[in-house]
Parts: structure tokens; sequence; C-alpha cells
């Protein structure tokens, strides 16, 4: 339990704060600001305090980035955190470009769910939102379809003026497929430029725009994953479509139950509060499992009520070395 009675389990972890796409609201431009490889934490380094953290209670794990794909261990890292005890689910999100050879073998490793970043089905505007190529990525959601994961969601950032008509086709994708898609309301989280009255859609307005299309029937009850998602019953195509608001619901940090860990091995209680906690120091030198313990437990009496995006927050470190 945190000081406010939520009760957190969950651990979001950035395995690599590079990543080989560019997007718009995440890697400013011409980025330089790249941790070391000695900075990362190796892979022996996460498992232990996976191991740590499952001995406190944390029973749900999330490798994230950067792009977690990029790391050549990390399908060994997945393995070896499966076979923890204690640990409910180990899941992972991607950016997808690189998951067509890697689905199989995640899958065998123990990875249960997957998450997709796909912002865009429009190949020239997903190359201008990311960098990528769309097509890569979705023989990745084949790949990882065919691999047979528990669950694949989809999650679409949702920019003003950039990708707003392509929300409809999203919704057509993620009902012919069968794949929970979540529209996420962009934060200020590598740089504050991406929150302007010009570039922000709030998901109320995203529902409104599907609302022309077709039924939103609310699911009050789903429950998919560990996240803070509302989800949707989309009448007539049958597509399950989720709202992350985390600016606009004001009760978004409510039922928070997550902390996470960067890439550089600092517990951070909140992404939106610059707290954090050094462990990669304890852990380089030679701290044995109590200390390391009790710092995850500092951590989780220092998470605040709730993020300070709407106080204007100004980020320090990107996104990517923070574990979106
Ligand atoms: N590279 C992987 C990917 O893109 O899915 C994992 C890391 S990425 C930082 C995790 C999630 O954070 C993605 O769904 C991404 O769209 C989201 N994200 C990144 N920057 C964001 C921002 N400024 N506002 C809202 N979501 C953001
Ligand atoms: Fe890379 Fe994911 Fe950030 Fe895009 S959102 S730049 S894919 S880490």
């Amino acid at each position: 339990m945190d000081p406010f009675g939520r009760h957190v389990d969950y651990l979001r972890i950035s395995v690599t704060d590079r990543c080989n796409e560019r997007c718009l609201y995440c890697m400013p431009e011409g980025y330089k600001g790249w941790e070391t490889r000695p900075d990362h934490l190796t892979a022996v380094e996460i498992v232990r305090v996976v191991r740590v953290a499952a001995g406190l209670g944390f029973r749900k794990f999330r490798l994230t980035g950067g792009e977690p794909l990029v790391r050549p261990d990390i399908t060994g890292i997945v393995e070896q955190m499966t076979r923890i005890t204690g640990i409910e689910c180990v899941c992972l999100s991607t950016n997808g470009m690189k998951l067509a050879p890697l689905a199989a073998p995640l899958r065998q490793a123990g990875l249960r769910t997957i998450n997709v970043s796909l912002d865009a089905l429009d190949p020239a505007l997903y190359r201008r939102i990311t960098g990528g190529d769309v097509s890569r990525v979705l023989a990745g959601i084949r790949a990882a379809v065919a691999a047979g994961f528990e669950r694949i969601k989809l999650n679409c950032v949702l920019m003003r003026g950039v990708n707003e008509q392509e929300l409809w086709p999203l919704v057509l994708y993620s009902a012919e497929h069968g794949l929970p898609l979540r529209f996420i309301e962009l934060m200020p989280l590598t740089t504050t430029d991406v929150l302007t009255e010009k570039n922000f859609l709030p998901c109320g307005e995203a529902m409104q725009l599907l609302g022309q299309k077709d039924e939103l029937i609310p699911q009050p009850d789903r429950k998919l994953g560990h996240g803070p998602a509302r989800y949707y019953l989309l009448k007539q195509t049958g597509a399950l479509v989720g709202f992350i608001g985390a600016l606009t619901n004001l009760h978004f940090c409510d039922s928070c139950n997550k902390m996470r860990l960067t890439a550089d091995g600092k517990v951070r209680p909140c992404l939106g509060n610059h707290i954090e906690v050094d462990l990669r120091m304890a852990l380089r030198q030679g701290a044995d499992d109590r200390v390391l313990k009790d710092l995850l437990e500092t951590a989780l009496r220092l998470k605040p009520l709730e993020h300070q995006f709407r106080a204007n927050y100004q980020p320090c470190r990107p996104m990517t070395a923070i574990g979106g």
C-alpha cells in the first residue's frame, strides 16, 4: 500500500532508452542525450530487482522503453523473469517494428500479453509520426496473433490535426482482428511542446468523433490488464475501445497501481513527478536484497497523490528512459 491506500503491485521497466523510431510526441528530432550502455541496468540487475519486487508483493511487470525489442537479450530477460515465484504476468510494450521475428520466441519465453503502438494505418502518415514502416508493424501484429499471446492491445496517441482521420480506420482494424484498441491523450513527457491547444485532442472529443460512426456502449466493469483505460464496446463494429485520459480524467490517479524502473536503475513512483530513488548505486555497490527492498519501500512511501501534468510539469528526462 502507498500512503494513500492504493495497492501498488505493478512495475513498468524501461530496459533501454534507445529506440528505432522517432515519434513526434516522444523523441525530439535530433535527440542526442542517450545514456551510455554502462548506464543501463544489465539483464542480471533487472532480474534481481524484479525478484526483490516480487518478494515485496509486486505481481505484474511490463517491459518497455525506449523500444525493448532493440535489446538483444530481451528474450532471456523475459524467460528469467517468468521463472520468479509470485509473478502473475510479464507483459511488454513495443512499437512492433522488430516484432515479426521475435513474437514466437517471446511467447515461448513466457511473455503473456503484448501492447503494440499503432498511431496510424496510412503508411505515409505512420512514417511522418514515427519515422517507421507500418507494414513491418502490421507483420509484427500478425506474428503476435499467430504466436498465441493471451492478449494483444493496440495503442494510439491522439494528436489533433495529425491523426484524427485515422481513428475510425484503426477502430475497423481493431474490430476485424479482434484486438482491443486504446486511445491515449498526449502528455508532456519528453517535451512540453506537444501539449499545445493545436496538438492536444482530448479523449472526450475522440469519443464524439467515433460516436458519429457508431454507438459507444460503456463497459464500466471491463478491465483489460492493469492500466487506467475506460472501455467502450462499439455497437455495430464490435470493437472494444479504451480511452486513457491522463489530462482530462480528474480521477486518473485515484487507482494508480504502478511504479517505474528507469533504464538507468532509478525507481520512479509517478510518471508525472520527478521523485526518483536510486537502485543502481546500491546494486553496483554490492548491497544485499534487504537494502534493495528498503529502497523500493522508500519509493512507495514517496508516491505522490497525483501527477503534475496539469501543474506546468517540466520534463527533465525523456519518456524513453523513464519507461512508457
Ligand atoms: N517503444 C514502445 C512503444 O512505442 O510502444 C514502448 C515505449 S513507449 C514510450 C510506450 C507508450 O508510451 C506508447 O504507447 C507511446 O505511444 C506512449 N507515449 C510516448 N510518448 C507519449 C506522450 N507524450 N503522450 C502520451 N503517450 C506517449
Ligand atoms: Fe520509440 Fe515508443 Fe517513443 Fe515512439 S513512443 S519514439 S516507438 S519509445
